[in-house]
């Protein structure tokens, strides 16, 4: 029986950081997937997703770039090219994962595996032995009850992956990160996009402020938008939504949100990850694996949210419907009172700041950079660094991150 130090179910994000952390410590690893290497994040979510955004983004741009002095023929879009440079970004990120793997002496068991008890893991009729077993297995995209995936017109996060030439139009059921990128994807290749929401605004796990603002920046971007709405029903490819209205889109993507994997629930078991239901990040499974390698904590209440495109959404830490009134002050600095904002075009936006007791509690940021800017504000903020002494900061001119440094001086 092959015995180890280590088991790991899957070779996500959680899995695969856990693996090499392990290895690093001079542990016996094995790590069982029954799938592709990288997970959901890098074959089917995050990288896959922000390639093919990129690709629409540049897009977009040269056919927007008029103003800037720049004439263009006829731009012409070869989706089927977009979707080549999208695999060969995850081969080449895969292979990495792979050869780090491998470097580290982890044993990659590529099948299905079954967690059997505390110390042993069953795959391809053998039983490991397992001092310890961490269970990173990770999720799935949500089915609507009723408007169940048939993988041609209602489709998943993955199908849509699979699609091979642009649709004319969307639906989208679901404003989260991953419904409100792809919208953004799709109108920047100018497919009709229309998105609705159950919840009373977009991006309902946001701040109030960003989400109202992001529908005015979804108005000029002619992304059509339904909020408290749903689907009432579908015939023959004609959609009926809860307010009434009908549509008769393409293909519908469900973006409401991911299932965790089924995995044996076994007590001395570590999970972590998108399979706990909790944080459906790859960079809280990262974290999470870290914590439980090598006993680093991380304040979870800190993790970053990010939506890619257009500009960039990112937040970390209170939102203002969390606070309760008088308890806390607030400062919005307009990215359009920014030079490099008009050096770059893109003034749709703010830095948001939200302080308790001279210190910042909570950062909204809709602005390009805003996942990087994030970053700076979250250290502040996890350090227990005051506004005063953010004030003695010197910020680089022209950037973004000036933002910052205004919105410091409109707390009294
Ligand atoms: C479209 C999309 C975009 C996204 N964008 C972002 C983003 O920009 N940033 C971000 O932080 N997150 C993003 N995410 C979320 C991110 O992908 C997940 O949070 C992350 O992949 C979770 O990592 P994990 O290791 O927990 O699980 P997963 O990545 O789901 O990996 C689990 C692995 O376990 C394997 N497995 C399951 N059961 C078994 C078994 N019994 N035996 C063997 N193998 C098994 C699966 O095959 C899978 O490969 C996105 C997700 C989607 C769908």
């Amino acid at each position: 029986m092959p015995e180890f130090d280590l088991g790991i179910i899957g070779g996500g994000p959680g899995g695969y950081t856990a693996a090499l952390f392990a290895a690093k410590q001079g542990k016996k690893v094995v790590l069982f997937e029954k799938d592709s290497i990288g997970g959901v994040c890098l074959n089917k979510g995050c990288i896959p997703t922000k390639s093919i955004l990129h690709t629409s983004e540049i897009y977009n741009k040269i056919k927007n770039c008029s103003e800037h002095g720049i004439s263009t023929g006829d731009v012409v879009l070869d989706y089927s090219k977009v979707i080549e440079r999208k695999n060969l970004i995850v081969q080449k990120l895969k292979k990495g994962i792979e050869l780090a793997l491998k470097n580290a002496k982890v044993q990659i068991v590529n099948s299905e595996a079954k967690i059997l008890s505390k110390t042993e893991i069953s795959a391809d009729n053998e039983i490991y032995k397992v001092k310890q077993i961490i269970c990173a297995a990770g999720s799935s995209p949500k089915e609507l009850r009723g408007f169940e995936f048939d993988h041609k017109f209602i489709l998943s996060s993955d199908d849509i992956l699979t699609l091979e030439r642009l649709p004319e139009s969307i639906l989208i059921i679901g404003s989260g990160a991953i419904g409100t990128e792809w919208a953004r994807i799709f109108s920047n290749f100018g497919v009709q996009t229309t998105v609705i929401e159950l919840a009373l605004h977009l991006l309902p796990l946001a701040d109030i402020e960003v989400s109202k603002r992001i529908e005015r920046i979804f108005k000029t971007k002619n992304i059509k938008f339904y909020t408290q709405t749903s689907i009432e029903k579908i015939e023959n490819k004609t959609v009926t939504l809860s307010n009434k209205e009908i549509i008769t889109p393409d293909i519908i993507l469900v973006a409401a949100g991911r299932t965790p994997n089924k995995a044996e629930k076994i007590d001395g078991v570590k999970y972590i990850g998108d399979v706990t239901g909790e944080i459906q990040l790859a960079h809280f499974a990262m974290k999470e694996a870290i914590e439980e390698v090598t006993n680093i904590p991380f304040n979870k209440e800190l993790t970053p949210s990010v939506i890619y495109g257009t500009p960039e959404i990112a937040w970390a830490g209170k939102r203002e419907q969390d606070l309760e009134p008088e308890t806390y002050q607030k400062s919005i600095t307009l990215i359009s009172s920014l030079g490099k904002a008009h050096c770059d075009g893109e003034t749709d936006g703010f830095i948001k700041l939200l302080s308790r007791n001279g210190q910042i509690t909570g950062v909204h940021i809709i602005a390009p950079e805003a996942s990087s800017i994030l970053m700076q504000v979250i250290i502040a903020i996890q350090n227990n660094i005051s506004i005063e002494k953010l004030k003695e900061i010197c910020f680089a001119h022209p950037t973004y991150s000036e933002g910052i440094f205004d919105g410091l001086f409109n707390f009294k």
